[in-house]
């Protein structure tokens, strides 16, 4: 089986203002923490997952959420 390609979330808490709109587009990967603000369960996924990650990382209003590829560039 040929390796998976592996991309990276990156997420910058200091622009979050708890919109949840990741939470909601992608709950298995977001979560509030206690102060409402969001919180990553994981931060690193493959390719199954990149549609949902990239809508997840796009519904942010304010751009907290970046994903980065498999060669480290910076998708979204
Ligand atoms: S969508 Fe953006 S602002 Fe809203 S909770 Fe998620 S990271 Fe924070």
């Amino acid at each position: 089986m040929a390796d998976k390609k592996i991309y990276k979330i990156v997420y910058d808490k200091g622009k979050c203002i708890g919109a949840a709109n990741c939470v909601q587009v992608a709950p298995d990967t977001w979560e509030l923490d206690k102060d409402g603000l969001a919180k990553a369960k994981k931060v690193t996924f493959t390719d199954e997952e990149l549609d949902k990650q990239l809508k997840a990382a796009k519904s942010c209003p304010t751009h907290a959420i970046s994903i980065v590829g498999p060669d480290g560039k910076k998708i979204v």
